[in-house]
């Protein structure tokens, strides 16, 4: 198997640094999918409970011939599932569903601030993890002034914000502001949902180094610390992404992605609005 970096959380757990994302990949689809990553060398899937396929993705490595307690799996409760109890039994649904006795990564998918019960959620979060239901536990889509909530609320520092984190999107605010509370930052969307594959400054750089332009950002993901998580369902992208531990981004590629990054690029909701 391809040697790939791992990541450290302040609790100890740690995570491999490259998982398959499974947004948007049908039921039916997410099993092969799944297959196909593990055989590729991939030991993390990243799910949720709002995608539909925590069954598909369960069966995924059920079937992959390998032990799942080498496999990181994360999975998210759904926005309309927050509060304490009601996530409490939320989560349990997810266990059933992915057909497993715990789970490595329990995201809270978004603050869904209009609801009023991120705060909450975090309390039934604490104690999952105190019962060693879930291994680690984090959130998604959390801003700064979340975070202190949460966190002042239960002493407990989530050990992972996922948000969106692309070439044109760099979110440097938010990754200080993680780093201050040693929290991992992983990224969505971390292709921009495929949109930078034909930027000519990642064509350059992947030219320079005989690679493909999405081989050259999630490389530079790797490179900035990031956890990515990048998704397809076609076997040789699939393979394609993954494919990414036997070169490195020089100085001067960092300074030039470093120069993509414009404010306002975000390409999904804004998680102070988002009404869902
Ligand atoms: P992405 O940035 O990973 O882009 C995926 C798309 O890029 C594919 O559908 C395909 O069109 C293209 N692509 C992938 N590999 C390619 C390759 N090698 N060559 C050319 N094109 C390629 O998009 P995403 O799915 O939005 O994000 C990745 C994952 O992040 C999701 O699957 C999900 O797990 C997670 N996510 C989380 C949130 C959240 O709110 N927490 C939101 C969105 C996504």
């Amino acid at each position: 198997m391809t040697t790939q970096p791992i990541i450290t959380f302040h609790d100890g757990h740690s995570i491999p640094q490259v998982g398959l994302g499974v947004w948007q990949t049908p039921q039916d689809i997410a099993a092969p999918t799944v297959r196909t990553a593990l055989a590729a060398g991939y030991r993390h899937i990243d799910t949720a409970s709002g995608y539909d396929n925590e069954e598909g993705v369960g069966e995924g490595i059920r079937s992959s011939g390998i032990d799942r307690k080498d496999i990181f799996v994360t999975t998210k409760l759904r926005n309309t599932d927050q509060g304490y109890d009601n996530a409490l039994r939320a989560f349990e649904v997810s266990l059933k569903k992915l057909g497993s006795d715990y789970i490595d990564l329990y995201l809270i998918h978004w603050p869904s601030p209009h609801r009023g019960l991120y705060r909450e959620t975090w309390k039934a979060f604490v104690r999952l993890r105190e019962e060693g239901r879930v291994r680690s536990i984090g959130v998604s889509n959390f801003y700064p002034d979340h975070l202190d909530h949460i966190v002042g609320d239960t002493g407990v520092v989530p050990v992972i914000n996922q948000i969106e984190l692309h070439p044109d999107f760099q979110q440097k605010a938010a990754q200080e502001a993680h780093k201050k509370l040693n929290i991992v930052t992983e990224s969505w969307s971390p292709l921009g949902q495929g949109r930078f594959i034909s930027n000519p400054v990642i064509g350059q750089i992947a030219a320079k180094h005989g690679k493909a332009p999405a081989q050259v950002i999630i490389r530079w993901h790797i490179d900035t610390g990031l956890v990515v998580i990048p998704k397809s369902v076609t076997p040789s992208r699939i393979e394609e992404n993954f494919n990414v531990f036997d070169f490195k981004l020089d100085g001067e590629d960092m300074a030039a992605i470093a120069k993509l990054d414009s404010a306002g690029a975000r390409m999904g909701p804004d998680p102070y609005t988002a009404t869902f």
